[in-house]
């Protein structure tokens, strides 16, 4: 149970004082990369990829540094190196309650490219432990380490590496019986979530404009929102507003799990829009069960009214004659 004192355990201010102490101490000493950097896993990794970028595998792909890091799923034939201070803080952690984790974001810096016969090593270190933070799973520290990757003396990398450990919120409390019934107020849908990379796609929502990219050096039209060209790499681009048109590619229907907000089931398109581009979204105006491949859906703004408020979204409708 969070938030109750038993005896033993520290108060939650102690316990900052001691995560806090984790800063700074190694979490990985004397990794070693368990293969040389080579060609044939980047030619893997690029096939993989769909990335054609010529100057692969000349030199390696840098989103590719984990690859050389990562011990598989055999691990490291020399067995882990992950150190006590490491374990340490995650047994404090769990003592704590936080007994939940999840990835929340990375971050990579890429010094010089890699080649094939590069030999990485490998250490991390406890970077920062956040005091705690109270999050939509529960309330809880995030957790960054960072990960320096080196060639010979060189640094040729950077992994910031950060998780959030929690305790989780209560889901699904019981419903308590009243002696006046109430309308009970329907859960809110999850927000997106909006960044730098993105905030130009939902400007164009706010004003009920289906926003793409299109790249200005090769003029290739993309979506979802991304810093850079899958095609080109250019940095540059330039909105595109879509017509709205397009048709079902392909779609699921969701039966479970069940998420607060949403009835199952109810399916989920991947549309491609006559533009080219595809995105997922909900599609509306037709049973879950008579969506079809192929089905011409139109653009239209969902308004949801719920406990956080307003929001809209972009969703499809179809307007085949299954539509209703
Ligand atoms: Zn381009």
């Amino acid at each position: 149970m969070t938030g109750e004192r038993t005896a033993g355990k520290p108060a939650p201010d102690d316990l900052y004082e001691r995560l806090k102490a984790f800063e700074g101490r190694t979490a990985v000493q004397g990794g070693e990369g368990r293969d040389p950097v080579n060609e044939p896993m980047i030619r893997h990794w690029c096939e993989a990829m769909g990335d054609t970028n010529p100057a692969y595998p000349d030199i390696a792909p840098p989103t590719m540094l984990q690859a050389w890091t990562m011990g598989g799923l055999a691990g490291h034939p020399a067995g882990s190196t992950r150190t006590r201070a490491y374990d340490e803080l995650f047994a404090l952690l769990d003592d704590a309650g936080c007994t939940s984790i999840v990835a929340t974001d990375c971050e990579q810096e890429y010094p010089r490219p890699l080649r094939p016969g590069d030999r990485v090593r490998f250490d991390a270190v406890i970077e920062s432990v956040s005091p705690r933070k109270n999050t939509a799973l529960g309330s809880g520290h995030f957790v960054t380490t960072r990960m320096d990757i080196h060639v010979g003396d060189e640094l040729v990398g950077t992994h910031r590496f950060r998780v959030l450990t929690y305790a989780p919120a209560h889901r699904n409390p019981k419903p308590k019986p009243k002696a006046h019934p109430e309308p009970v107020a329907e859960a809110a849908r999850p927000r997106p979530v909006v960044n730098r990379d993105n905030a130009g796609f939902w400007e164009g929502v706010a004003e009920h404009r289906l926003l793409l990219q299109r790249c200005t050096d090769c003029g290739t039209l993309r979506f979802p929102w991304l810093p850079g060209c899958g095609r080109c790499g250019s940095p540059e681009w330039e909105t595109a507003e879509a017509s709205g048109r397009g048709t079902v590619f392909s779609h699921v229907v969701m039966h479970h799990p069940p998420f607060p907000a949403f009835d199952p089931p109810y399916a989920v398109g991947l549309i491609e829009l006559a533009e080219g581009v595809r995105m997922v979204s909900g599609i509306t105006g037709v049973p879950y069960d008579k969506v079809r491949i192929g089905m011409p859906v139109e653009l239209e703004f969902l308004r949801v009214d719920d406990a956080k408020g307003t929001m809209e979204l972009p969703v499809f409708r179809a307007t085949a004659e299954e539509a209703v």
